[in-house]
């Protein structure tokens, strides 16, 4: 058996395996072509696509890694109003969006009540659709008050599951247990819950990726979203690299043996560091894209990192422009609400 039928036939490797296996391009075009037949199995050639508002880029955090941290002092900070973010789901809706993400900083202008207030009015008008907050790290109590709300999804990506690992990417003030617990709270309540990692952050070795591998097994997300990193001119990782683009790739395809019941986004990310990222990552086992539904007044304003694309196209623009690429990558965009497939073949 070679390694990647025993890593689809196990949805496992030992860890020698899996590293020499993130280390080498040799099995490459083996490995995505084994994803995009899993992916198919379950999800057949659908690509379901979720609405991105990223409603504020104030935030009280300083990762370092993260164009929009709180000691970044050249940026213009905006926060949607609720008027402005219905807007935004209504031009969405008409556009065949049924589930909405609410992304942001974590900026205390958004109480729990202002969140719920938020989060109801969403409900109210589409009890249909999903509603996905992005918002960070809370107390268990928030996510209940916004679960109880109306909203019904969660994403959070762990970022690293390694501790050292950890540490160097994040100021002291955060701790990587409290961001593990708010997943497994996220679940408990009954969120469907995405988590995930950027990379080729700075520092990070193939054993870290493996430990996030791993954690990801433990919290058995129902999202995985993954990203290269890429770098921003105003904070203190200025001076590292791009993450690899082949490496995301090939995490992406592992990911989806691993995980086959997973919904794993192409993201933002990829289509930023290659042109064709996007088309490429669904044909390594993603299944997901998350367009922008921001007001493009405000879309460059949202910088995570530098060059991010689509912040000059207005939605409608954005969702035809990914109608074609998906149907050029040989899939179709499907409008339902998409939920996770855990009882697959
Ligand atoms: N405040 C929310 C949303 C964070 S932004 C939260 O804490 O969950 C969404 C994701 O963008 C982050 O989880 C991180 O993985 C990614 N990101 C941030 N900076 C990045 C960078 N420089 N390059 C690539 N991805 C980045």
């Amino acid at each position: 058996m070679t390694i990647i039928e025993e890593l689809r036939a196990n949805r496992d490797l030992p860890d020698e395996k899996l590293t020499a296996l993130l280390e080498t391009e040799e099995w490459d075009s083996v490995l995505f072509a084994e994803a995009d037949e899993v992916r198919r199995e379950r999800y057949g050639d659908a690509v379901y696509i979720r609405g991105l508002i990223e409603f504020t880029n104030y935030c009280k955090n300083n990762c370092y890694y993260c164009g929009i941290r709180a000691g970044n002092q050249n940026v213009r900070r905006y926060r949607l109003t609720k008027e402005e973010i219905l807007s935004c789901c209504a031009e969405g809706y008409a556009l065949g969006f049924r589930t909405f993400v609410l992304q942001g900083g974590e900026d205390p202008y958004f109480t729990d009540d202002r969140i719920c207030e938020i989060v109801s009015a969403i409900r109210a008008q589409y009890p249909a659709c999903a509603i996905t907050l992005s918002i960070g790290e809370k107390e268990r109590e928030s996510y209940q008050r916004y679960f109880d709300a109306g909203a019904n999804r969660y994403l959070l990506r762990h970022e690293t599951a390694d501790e050292a690992h950890y540490r160097r990417l994040h100021p002291e003030s955060m701790r990587l247990q409290h961001r593990k617990d708010c997943l497994f709270a996220l679940k408990e309540i009954g969120y469907q819950v995405g988590s995930g990692f950027m990379v080729g952050s700075p520092y990070q070795t193939t054993a870290n990726l493996i430990s996030d591998l791993r954690f990801l097994q433990q919290l058995s997300p129902d999202m995985i979203g993954i990203g290269p990193y890429l770098t921003h001119a105003e904070t203190p990782f200025a001076h590292f690299e791009n993450g690899s683009f082949p490496l995301t790739l090939r995490l992406v395809a592992v990911l989806r043996l691993m995980f086959p019941y997973a919904l794993i986004p192409a993201t933002t990310a990829l289509g930023t560091i290659h042109p064709q990222g996007r088309e490429l990552g669904l044909k390594a086992g993603a299944n997901v894209v998350m367009p922008n539904l921001s007001p493009v007044s405000v879309r460059k304003l949202y910088a995570l990192y530098e060059n991010k694309i689509c912040t000059g196209d207005e939605s409608a623009q954005c969702r035809s422009c990914l109608e074609q690429r998906v149907r050029q990558a040989g899939y179709r965009i499907v409008t339902a609400v998409g939920d996770v497939k855990r009882n697959g073949v």
